[in-house]
């Protein structure tokens, strides 16, 4: 799956056609799958300036800072880490000179309302002992499962998470393997198949919620988790997730990409099927060879791309894709600190496939939950004050395509989520609170520009993956490409890292060294 990255550069190389022998590139949205690409076009030779309306980097990796707590905006667990190692060794540096990744133990702590609790990560052993206390008959079972995985990661991580699918017949060539793997079953039938107890179903179902997927949707291809967890680990990086992203803002300063953040991006210009320039809020045009959109695809086309210029097949997926949930996420401090809460606790309430159908399907907000609990501060002291406990928790709910009006039930949500908490993991919570603040859909849809304020993009079904997905380069304007959740392979930290390789990989066959030879004679880009 490792592209030879020196053949390609030196490809790239033969098509360079400016004067100084350099390609632009304007990428857009400076989340992990933007800042990926930025680096891998710049380690290609290409001028690069990556463009966000955020005031920070890292999109949805963004950090808040408050009394002194700091918090993770977004993704917490991070897995494959070599995918961020390659992004030094495209400049010769190493990874562990800039961001300190310490492995999990257990990954995460499942806590279920009836007062069980299972400790999933370690060795195989460790899990095949807490399954015994559990169900002991599952134990072949589970073993089978992670096999099983084993061979779905072979083909969807090894084989495809950095391979385009941008014509039907780099699809055609990949359903047998697809079919063999029945792919076409959810993640839930999959695990069900190899598990009996109804604990350890749910247990070893959850992962397509990591990535925005209801697991009895979810395309299996996404129970490849359970074995890229096996191989890698689970990490935490000392400084949370904002470490890495500052490590690579500057990597990509100390490289010369040029960063230009609080500019939202209003229009792309499109002449004689290229993309020309685009426009910002401010009032400025910019222009590039290439355009790399980390920014949510059906927003891009909906609302940036002229109107027509989306080809009725992207028409159809905006208007028929569904679209992933919505996530309340409620960060909090504490006076105290809570020993005995894991790093990554899943505490799953009485309902599991009613409330996902009425999150998924009915998209109403229900009175119950489950909910996601991070404490950094079991790993990390620096993440709060001496003394405190920072938090976040985040329920899956509704996104904004069902009619939830956030602005009247917020604060009521956040009061029955602090209340649950506080009898069943954080006693005396309430009493201890420094302070607390959320975000909402209708903050996804406002700050991220994502549609319907979905928290991945579109959702991680078998008919909306690899050639189904929002492709990496546009079928028609051929300097137009796409990086990120909405993209394939799709959300998830390794799912955007893996779309950057995806556009390096893309690049080499290109078509674009062509238009910008025709275009030689126009002024320089950028010169408007
Ligand atoms: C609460 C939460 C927890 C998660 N937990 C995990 C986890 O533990 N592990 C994991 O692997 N994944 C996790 N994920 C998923 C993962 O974080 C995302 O899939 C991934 O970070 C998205 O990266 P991206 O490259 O698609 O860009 P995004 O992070 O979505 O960034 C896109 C950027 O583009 C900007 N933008 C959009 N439109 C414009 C425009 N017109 N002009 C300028 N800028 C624009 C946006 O402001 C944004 O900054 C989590 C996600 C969330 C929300």
């Amino acid at each position: 799956m490792f592209a030879n990255f020196n053949t390609q550069k030196s490809q790239l190389s033969a098509m360079r056609s400016e004067p100084d022998g350099r390609l632009n590139a304007i990428v857009v949205g400076a989340g992990f799958g933007g800042i990926a690409s930025a680096l891998r076009l710049r380690a290609l030779g290409y001028e690069v300036e990556l463009i966000d309306r955020q005031t920070d980097l890292g999109g949805r990796a963004r950090v808040f800072q408050k009394d002194g707590f700091i918090y993770d905006a977004g993704p917490t667990v991070v897995t494959a880490p070599f995918l961020f190692e390659e992004l030094f060794e495209l400049f010769g540096q190493r990874m562990a000179d800039h961001i300190d990744l310490r492995p999990l133990d257990p990954w995460y702590r499942i806590s279920f309302a009836d007062g069980k609790s299972f400790d999933y990560g370690g060795t195989i052993e460790d899990t095949l002992q807490e399954i015994e206390r559990f169900d002991p008959d599952d134990r072949d079972g589970y073993v089978r499962l992670v096999e099983m995985s084993r061979k779905i990661f072979d083909v969807g991580f090894v084989k495809l998470s950095d391979h385009p699918f941008l014509r039907l017949t780099d699809l055609a060539a990949q359903i047998p393997h697809l079919l063999a793997l029945k792919s076409y079953r959810s993640v839930f039938s999959l695990v069900s198949s190899y598990i009996k107890n109804p604990y350890l179903r749910k247990i070893f179902s959850v992962h397509p919620l990591l990535v925005g997927g209801n697991p009895f949707d979810t395309t299996s291809i996404y129970a490849l988790i359970h074995y890229l967890e096996r191989k890698w680990g689970v990490h935490y990086a000392m400084g949370g997730m904002g470490a890495i992203v500052a490590a690579l803002g500057r990597l990509m300063e100390s490289q010369g990409v040029k960063v230009r953040l609080g500019r939202t991006v209003e229009q792309l210009e499109v002449v004689d099927g290229q993309v020309r320039s685009l426009s910002l809020d401010d009032g400025t045009r910019r222009r590039a060879d290439i355009f790399v959109m980390n920014a949510d695809p059906p927003y891009v086309y909906k609302y940036l791309l002229p109107a027509g210029s989306s080809s009725r097949l992207n028409n159809l997926r905006i208007e028929k894709s569904e679209y992933s949930m919505g996530l309340f996420v409620l960060y909090f401090g504490t006076t105290r600190q809570y020993e005995d809460i894991a790093h990554h606790t899943i505490w799953m309430g009485d309902r599991f496939k009613g409330l996902l159908k009425d999150i998924f399907h009915r998209k109403h907000l229900a009175e119950d939950f489950s909910l996601y609990l991070h404490r950094p501060t079991a790993t990390d002291s620096s993440m709060a004050p001496a003394g405190c406990d920072g938090f976040y928790v985040l329920s899956p709910v509704p996104n904004l395509q069902g009619n939830v009006n956030w602005d009247e039930v917020g604060d009521r949500y956040r009061d029955r989520i602090l209340e649950t908490l506080e009898s069943h993991l954080l006693p005396d919570l309430r009493q201890h609170l420094v302070h607390s603040f959320y975000m909402t859909p209708v903050d996804f849809r406002n700050d991220y520009l994502s549609l319907w304020g979905s928290g991945f993009s579109i959702s991680p079904l078998f008919r909306q993956s690899a050639w189904f997905r929002f492709h990496n380069r546009d079928p028609r304007i051929d300097n137009l490409y796409f990086v990120g959740a909405g993209t394939h392979p799709g959300a998830g930290v390794p799912g955007v890292l893996s779309s950057a390789k995806v556009l390096q990989n893309v690049l080499i066959k290109s078509p674009v060294a062509g238009s910008v030879a025709a275009r030689k004679n126009e002024p320089p880009p950028n010169a408007l």
